[in-house]
C-alpha cells in the first residue's frame, strides 16, 4: 500500500505545482484588463517594434517619472526615472518592499500608471499593443513557476515550434545541459519527484532558458531569493552574462554580487531612485547602497 500511496502524492504534487502555475497565469490574466490596450488591426498583418542599435541614442526602455499605487491603497512609486540603452545590463536593488518587483509589473504592462510614462525606443507604451511589447520582452518571476511536465514542454511553452537543437541550447545558455544530459529520457525527461529534481536556482534558470527561446529583446529577472545557494549563485551570473550578450537586461538583484559588472545598478528606496551608477560609483555616493554592500560583505 505504501508505494502506490506515494505515488498517488507526488502526482498530487505534481498537480497542486502544475495548477500552482496555472492559479498565476490567470491571476496575471485578471490583473490584465483592458486597460487601454490598443489594438492590433485586423488585416495587418501583428505590429513589430523597433529595437534601436547601441548606437542609437535613443534607449530601448525608459523610465520617465512614474508614479502608481496598487488600487488598494497607498503609492509604491514616486517620480521614478532611469533607462535600459539598447544592449545593456541595469540592475535594480534596494530593501524588500522598496517597490522593485512592481517596477518590472509595469514595464510588462500589468497595472495603468498613476504618473509619467514607460517608453519603448522612444514611444510611450500606452500607444503600442501589449502584445507586441511582450513579443519583445521575457519576464522571469521571482518564483519562476515550472509546470509538471517534462523539460521539452516546459521550454516549448511560449516557443512549441523550438527544435531539439535549440532546446538543448537553450539548456547550454542557463547551464542545465547536465541535469538532463543525466537521464536517458534526454529532453522528454519529467521535471520533478518521478524525473529530474530542480532547485529553486535550477526551476529559475529553466525559466529563463524557456524565456530565451523567444529570443526577446529585454528580458526583465526578478532574480530568486532564499533558494540561491553559492554555487547556484555563480551558475546565475554565468547565466545572464549569456543572456546579454544580444540583448538587454533589466534585473531585480537581492544578491548585489549578480549585479557587481552591471553598466547600470539603480538603488530604490521606499519608491524612489535614490541612486544610480556603477557599484565603484555607489560605494563612495550611496550611503543605502553602502549599507546593502557591507551587509553582503562586498566592501
Ligand atoms: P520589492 O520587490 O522591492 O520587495 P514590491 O514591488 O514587491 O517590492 O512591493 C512594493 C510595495 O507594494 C510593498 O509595500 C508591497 O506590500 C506592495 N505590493 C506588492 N504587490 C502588491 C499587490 N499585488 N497588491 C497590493 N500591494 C502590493
Ligand atoms: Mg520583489
Amino acid at each position: 500500500l505504501i508505494r502506490p500511496l506515494g505515488e498517488v502524492i507526488s502526482s498530487y504534487t505534481q498537480l497542486q505545482t502544475g495548477l500552482g502555475a496555472l492559479a498565476r497565469v490567470q491571476e496575471v490574466l485578471a490583473l490584465d484588463p483592458e486597460h487601454d490596450d490598443v489594438p492590433e488591426r485586423p488585416g495587418r498583418s501583428p505590429v513589430v517594434l523597433r529595437v534601436p542599435s547601441a548606437a542609437d541614442p535613443v534607449p530601448l526602455l525608459e523610465l520617465d517619472g512614474v508614479g502608481f499605487g496598487y488600487p488598494d491603497g497607498t503609492p509604491v512609486l514616486s517620480g521614478v526615472s532611469f533607462a535600459v540603452p539598447a544592449g545593456s545590463r541595469v540592475a535594480l536593488v534596494g530593501p524588500s518592499g522598496a517597490g522593485k518587483s512592481t517596477v518590472l509589473a509595469l514595464v510588462e504592462g500589468f497595472y495603468p500608471l498613476s504618473a509619467g510614462a514607460v517608453r519603448w525606443a522612444g514611444t510611450d507604451t500606452r500607444e503600442l499593443p501589449r502584445a507586441a511589447l511582450r513579443a519583445r520582452m521575457g519576464y522571469v518571476e521571482q518564483e519562476a513557476p515550472v509546470l509538471a511536465g517534462t523539460v521539452r514542454q516546459n521550454l516549448q511553452l511560449a516557443t512549441p515550434d523550438a527544435t531539439d537543437e535549440q532546446l538543448w541550447a537553450a539548456l547550454a545558455d542557463v547551464g542545465l545541459t547536465g541535469v538532463v544530459e543525466r537521464s536517458p529520457l534526454g529532453l522528454d525527461v519529467p521535471v520533478g519527484d518521478d524525473g529530474v529534481l530542480l532547485s529553486g536556482g535550477e526551476r529559475q534558470r529553466l525559466a529563463i532558458a524557456r524565456s530565451l527561446l523567444s529570443r526577446p529583446a529585454l528580458l526583465l529577472l526578478d532574480e530568486p531569493t532564499a533558494s540561491l545557494d553559492a554555487r547556484n549563485e555563480g551558475l546565475l551570473r554565468d547565466t545572464l552574462a549569456a543572456a546579454a550578450a544580444d540583448r538587454a537586461l533589466l534585473v531585480v538583484a537581492h544578491r548585489l554580487s549578480t549585479v557587481l559588472d552591471s553598466d547600470r545598478i539603480v538603488v530604490l528606496d521606499a519608491g524612489r531612485v535614490v541612486a544610480s551608477g556603477t557599484h565603484h560609483e555607489l560605494v563612495d555616493t550611496s550611503p543605502l547602497y553602502r549599507e546593502l554592500a557591507t551587509a553582503q560583505l562586498l566592501v
